[in-house]
C-alpha cells in the first residue's frame, strides 16, 4: 500500500494536497485559475505566480479539483488502519478559509469526508478481525478556541474549564471530557452530527466562528488479542484546523485581534513541532499550544501524521495559496 511503499525512505509525515474547483462566484467575475496539474501524478504541484513564472512544489499526493472523496479517503485509510494496529496517528487538514477543510474532513452529508470514512472503516476492519481481536471504539470531539478546550459531546450547561493532563503510563488525556462509546456506524454519525450542532451553539455567525476555532475529534481504540491476550491503546486525532490566511493587521481589534493572535500561535506551533519531527530535533515544542499539547501522542514517536493542505485556484488567492504551500514545505 501507499503507506508501505514509502516507508522505508521517509519518516512519518505525509503531506497531500487538494485543490478545490473555481466556485460559480469566481467563474462568473473571470477568475483565472493559477494551479497547474500537469504533474500531479507525481505528486507536483505548479503555481503560476505572475508572468511566465511557475514555483513548482513537491506533495505525497495532489488531487485536483476533479478528485473525489473516495479517491482522497483511499490514501488516508492506511493511516486509518494503522491505528487497529497499535499506532496513534493524526490526519489534519491546514488551510485559508473556503478552500475545503471541512470539505475535505466533514464533508456534506452526501458526499461524506474523512471523519466518517474513517469511523466505517474501523468497525469493517474491527469485524473482519472478530475471530482474533475484540476492539473497543470510543469518540470525544473538541474544539479548541482561543486556547480554551470546549467539550462539544458535553450535555451540561455549565462549562467547566478542560484541561491537559498526563497520566502515569504517559498518555495525555482530558479530564472530565465525554468519551462516547460507539459500537456501529450509525451511531457515529449521530455523535458527529452532535459535535457539530454544539459547534454552533453561542455563536451568532456558525461559519465565522469554526472558522477561528480548531475541530478535533478523537478516536480511541482499545484492542484486545483474543488468543495472546494481550492489550493495546490508541488514539487517532481527525482535526479541522482553524484557517490559516492572515486578517490584515489594520482590521483586527478587541476580540478579533486576540482571536487572530491565537490562531497564528497555535498554527504556528503546530509548523514547528513538524517541522522539528521532520527535522528530527531533539526537542518537540508541544507545549506551545493546546493544540499541539493534544495531539502529543500522536504526533511524532512512531506514531504517523497526515497533512492536508487545502488551497483555492483562484488568482485571487495566490498569496494565501503561497503561503499555505510554504507552510507545508516547511514540514515535509
Ligand atoms: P473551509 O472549511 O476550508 O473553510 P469549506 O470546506 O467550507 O472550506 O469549503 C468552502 C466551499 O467550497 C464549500 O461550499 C464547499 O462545499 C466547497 N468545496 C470545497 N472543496 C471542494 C471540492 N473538492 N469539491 C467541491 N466543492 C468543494
Ligand atoms: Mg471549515
Amino acid at each position: 500500500d501507499l503507506y508501505n511503499q514509502i516507508q522505508e525512505t521517509k519518516g512519518n509525515i505525509r503531506v497531500f494536497c487538494r485543490c478545490r474547483p473555481l466556485n460559480k462566484e469566481e467563474m462568473s467575475a473571470g477568475c483565472a485559475s493559477v494551479v497547474d496539474f500537469d504533474a500531479a501524478k507525481d505528486g507536483d504541484l505548479g503555481i503560476l505566480t505572475g508572468g511566465s513564472t511557475k514555483k513548482t512544489f513537491k506533495f505525497d499526493r495532489v488531487y485536483t479539483p476533479k478528485d473525489d472523496q473516495v479517491d482522497v479517503f483511499a490514501d488516508a485509510s492506511p493511516f486509518v488502519t494503522s491505528v487497529l494496529d497499535g499506532y496513534n496517528v493524526c490526519i489534519f487538514a491546514y488551510g485559508q478559509t473556503g478552500t475545503g477543510k471541512t470539505f475535505t474532513m466533514e464533508g456534506p452529508a452526501k458526499n461524506r469526508g474523512v471523519n466518517y470514512r474513517t469511523l466505517e472503516q474501523l468497525f469493517q476492519i474491527a469485524k473482519e478481525r472478530s475471530g482474533t481481536f475484540m476492539y473497543n471504539i470510543s469518540v470525544s470531539v473538541l474544539e479548541v478556541y482561543n486556547e480554551q478546550i470546549r467539550d462539544l459531546l458535553s450535555t451540561s450547561s455549565t462549562s467547566k474549564r478542560l484541561e491537559i493532563k498526563q497520566s502515569a503510563e504517559g498518555f495525555h488525556h482530558v479530564p472530565g471530557i465525554v468519551e462516547a462509546k460507539v459500537d456501529n456506524v450509525k451511531e457515529v454519525w449521530n455523535v458527529l452530527q452532535m459535535g457539530s450542532n454544539s459547534r454552533a451553539v453561542g455563536s451568532n455567525n456558525v461559519n465565522e466562528h469554526s472558522s477561528r476555532s480548531h475541530c478535533m475529534l478523537c478516536i480511541m481504540v482499545k484492542s484486545k488479542n483474543l488468543m495472546t491476550g494481550e492489550c493495546t491503546k490508541s488514539k487517532l486525532w481527525l482535526v479541522d484546523l482553524a484557517g490559516s490566511e492572515r486578517l490584515a493587521k489594520t482590521d483586527a481589534q478587541g476580540e478579533r485581534l486576540k482571536e487572530a493572535q491565537n490562531i497564528n500561535k497555535s498554527l504556528s506551533a503546530l509548523g514547528d513541532v513538524v517541522h522539528a519531527l521532520a527535522t528530527k530535533s531533539c526537542h518537540i515544542p508541544y507545549r506551545n499550544s493546546k493544540l499541539t499539547h493534544l495531539l502529543q501522542d500522536s504526533l511524532g514517536g512512531d506514531s504517523k501524521t497526515l497533512m492536508f493542505v487545502q488551497i483555492s485556484p483562484s488568482e485571487r488567492d495566490l498569496s494565501e495559496t503561497l503561503s499555505s504551500l510554504n507552510f507545508a514545505t516547511r514540514v515535509r
